[in-house]
């Protein structure tokens, strides 16, 4: 198998929220949960996305990381590679957008990189190298004041330049309206001048479809998944990937039990769980006694396993906010949080152990915990229950076929669990 496309993403969302969109598109994707082994068993696919932790490590270890994932992807043969960022350029000055760049660009061996995190059907939007977080620059978005990486300048050209060992140029919207011989004639007066590395305006998806279609003379390229989108479209056009054959794997049926777990305690996921107790069993976890030892998960259990031969259930820690600030004034907020996760996961590696093979989990740090306790490599991402919440099929397990649906707390219509198992055949 040869790759179409391999990307390197500095955090686990938004290697997902990458993979999602490369899929929409049309390219048979792959998320993977770290460098992959050598030996992972991979399905017939274009793209694989490496998700990595590495967006607020030490930069050498990101850079090591990175370098790693790279290997493995050209190993499976990747003509291009994105390293996926994030699209409001979360980074300090010591790093790591530009150590990375720096170091693919090094073994790219290309003279010069384009660089863009603009994803417009997020409202992130470059212009004159400024990005804008909705109607505000970057400087002046919620952004200011992240607890990691605090964007004080929206000028990307200078942001870039101060954490990368290269010049930067800029490539204008006006140079790229006038289309791709306009864009790659910019990028050659710049490489000419021993830049590195171009930041390039986009407000529209258009633009990203220019600008895919000319970073695939390179094989290297920065950016969000609005790169990824361009980079897609520009492959499909180029007859570089079969898009009509996305899903047929993905969607194959796997049959057997199937569970839910329910972690978030948002708005969205009480009122979805409120509509599964009309579809399904449904089990409150007393979060009292989840903090107080496993027993709780042992009796959730068990509960289970009288039931899932019959049909789906749902398992759920959720609670409204007035008790859960009253279990954390008990307990700690992070103790509290760290317990249930590891309750959850607990159940999840109990029901697997069990016979389930469909696995629908709500929240976002409970279906981290889940995947982690899982030891799930990978997945492939299939047709989508809700915006942004794809079918996943694991890949490379030692256990047998798995379909999963892992959705953050706000996502999903209120019919979200069972609209999730009628996809998850
Ligand atoms: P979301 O995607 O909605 O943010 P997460 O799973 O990321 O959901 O976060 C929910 C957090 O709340 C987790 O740490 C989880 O363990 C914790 N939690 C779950 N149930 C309760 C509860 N009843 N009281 C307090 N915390 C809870």
């Amino acid at each position: 198998m040869k790759l179409a496309l391999g990307c390197i993403a500095d955090d686990y969302t938004g290697a997902s929220d990458l993979a999602n969109t490369l899929t929409r598109q049309g390219l048979r994707t792959v998320q993977t949960i770290g460098v992959p082994s050598d030996d992972l068993a991979l399905p017939e696919v274009d793209a694989v996305v490496v998700s990595l932790k590495s967006r607020s490590i030490e930069a050498g270890l990101a850079v090591s990381r990175s370098r790693a994932a790279e290997k493995w992807l050209r190993g499976r043969g990747a003509g291009h590679v994105l390293f996926k960022i994030c699209s409001t350029f979360d980074s300090t000055d010591a790093g790591n957008i530009g150590p990375v760049m720096d170091a693919l660009r090094a073994d790219s061996g290309d003279a010069i990189v384009l660089v863009t995190p603009a994803f417009p059907e997020t409202g992130r939007t470059i212009y004159q190298g400024h990005l804008f977080v909705g109607p505000v620059p970057l400087n002046e978005s919620p952004l200011k004041d992240h607890p990691l990486n605090p964007m004080h300048d929206s000028n990307l050209v200078r942001v870039l330049a101060r954490q990368s060992k290269t010049k930067v140029g800029l490539v204008d919207l006006a140079t790229l309206a006038r289309g791709e011989a306009s864009v790659r004639a910019r990028l050659a007066e710049l490489a000419g001048k021993g830049i590195g590395a171009a930041i390039i305006d986009a407000v529209f998806d258009r633009d990203l479809e220019t600008i895919g279609t000319v970073a695939l003379d390179h094989r290297l390229s920065v950016g969000a998944s609005g790169i990824g989108l361009g980079l897609a479209r520009a492959m499909v056009a180029a007859g570089k990937v079969r898009s009509n054959v996305t899903h047929a794997m993905a969607d194959v049926a796997v049959g057997g039990p199937a569970a839910c777990l329910a972690g978030s305690c948002s708005q969205a996921t009480l009122q979805q769980i409120a509509n599964a107790e009309k579809a399904m069993p449904v089990l409150h976890l007393d979060p009292d006694r989840v903090i107080a030892g496993p027993e709780e998960a042992r009796r959730a259990l068990a509960w289970a396993k009288e039931r899932i031969s019959d049909g789906p259930v749902l398992i759920a820690s959720s609670s409204t906010p007035d008790q859960v600030a009253a279990l954390q004034s008990r307990h700690g907020r992070d103790a509290a949080g760290h317990a249930i996760e590891q309750a959850m996961a607990d159940i999840a590696g109990g029901l697997v152990q069990s016979g389930v093979r469909r696995l629908v989990v709500a929240g976002g740090e409970t279906s981290g915990a889940v995947v982690d306790r899982l030891g799930l490599p990978g997945f492939l991402v299939g047709a989508e229950i809700a915006a942004g919440v794809p079918v996943l099929r694991a890949v490379g397990t030692k256990s047998g076929e798995m379909l999963l649906a892992l959705k953050s707390g706000n996502f999903g219509g209120p019919g979200f669990f069972s609209d999730a198992l009628k996809l998850m055949r």
